[in-house]
């Protein structure tokens, strides 16, 4: 069975790039009969913003983008996170990293991911005084990781050569944001990961991971990511949608966005009426496989 989702950080409220995140997923979930789960990425405690889970619930509510199960949260599942890193740690692919920010950007070459990681601290032995206070990376192959991706089409990446040994847990000790992530797709079962293409780069550390781990790879969808100007929209700029009396002008923005058919009768319909024609005629292979798209 199909099983979506949309896993907002709650770092402030939703704009118009995350509700085209939202509704893309969701649309592509009830095409085909699926479940679209909504998961809270509340990991990253200095990313959360007060009142913005409350604030994101209610803005999806409105839109009538009703979540199926109760909505979980990354919070919540720090130790089915600890136990998977365990068995990371035992493929023995797995080591204490000490680098500092500073120390990366005068000896580590910049990719499009930030810093190309290679592997400083592989062979160093660390104190155990210190490891409390060490990132945890995991070792990635010199080989090409394959993605075919339903908008972005075929696409590969050598994490080596592109990416480096990756952080799994920082140095803080948090989770990071990519292990997290593909423990949640296996606890929730997700078949199927529509978001913003932001997030295309990071696909192949996840289904590196998600080998590793001997979990199911899920099918992905990037939707390109509305920018204003050059710009991505985020969750600080001053880009407020304001939702209230607003709805069904929100769905059709997001709809031409996405490019998909719009009813011509809209300003009779009631909001679910255009939901239904939206699931109905929603075909994913007409949204566009830019990175990014100006929003009008
Ligand atoms: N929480 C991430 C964000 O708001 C999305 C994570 C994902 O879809 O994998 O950008």
């Amino acid at each position: 069975m199909y099983i979506g989702r949309f896993a907002p950080t709650p770092s402030g409220d939703l704009h118009y790039g995350s509700l085209v995140t939202a509704i893309a997923s969701f649309l592509d979930a009830k095409k085909f009969g699926g479940k679209w789960l909504l998961k809270i990425d509340d990991l990253d405690k200095q990313r959360v913003r007060k009142g913005s889970i409350e604030s994101i619930l209610k803005t999806l509510e409105c839109l009538h983008l009703f979540w199926d199960s109760t909505e979980t949260y990354q919070s919540h599942r720090l130790e089915a996170y600890e136990f998977y890193f365990k068995k990371l740690l035992e493929t023995r692919k797995t080591y204490h990293c000490n680098c500092s920010r500073k120390f990366l950007s005068e000896n580590a070459k910049l990719g499009e991911s930030g810093y190309i990681y290679p592997g400083f601290c592989r062979n160093k032995v660390l104190g155990n005084s210190t490891i409390n206070a060490c990132a945890t990376r995991l070792i990635v192959d010199d080989l090409p990781i394959f993605i075919d991706d339903q908008i972005q089409g075929k696409l590969s990446q050598n994490l080596s050569k592109e990416i480096g040994d990756f952080v799994i847990k920082r140095n803080d000790q948090q989770f990071s944001y990519q292990f997290s992530v593909c423990i949640d797709n296996k606890l929730d079962k997700i078949t199927n990961i529509v978001r913003g293409a932001d997030l295309l780069s990071s696909t192949p550390r996840q289904v590196y991971l998600l080998n590793l781990l001997n979990f199911d790879i899920p099918e992905f969808s990037h939707v390109p990511i509305a920018n204003i100007g050059k710009k991505k929209i985020s969750k600080s700029d001053d880009y407020k949608v304001s939702i209230n009396g607003n709805q069904k002008a929100i769905w059709m923005k997001v709809l031409k966005f996405l490019n998909q058919p719009i009813s011509k009768n809209t300003s009779e319909m009631k909001l679910d009426e255009i939901i239904k024609y939206a699931i109905k005629n929603w075909e994913i292979s007409e949204v566009s496989p830019l990175n990014s798209i100006e929003i009008s």
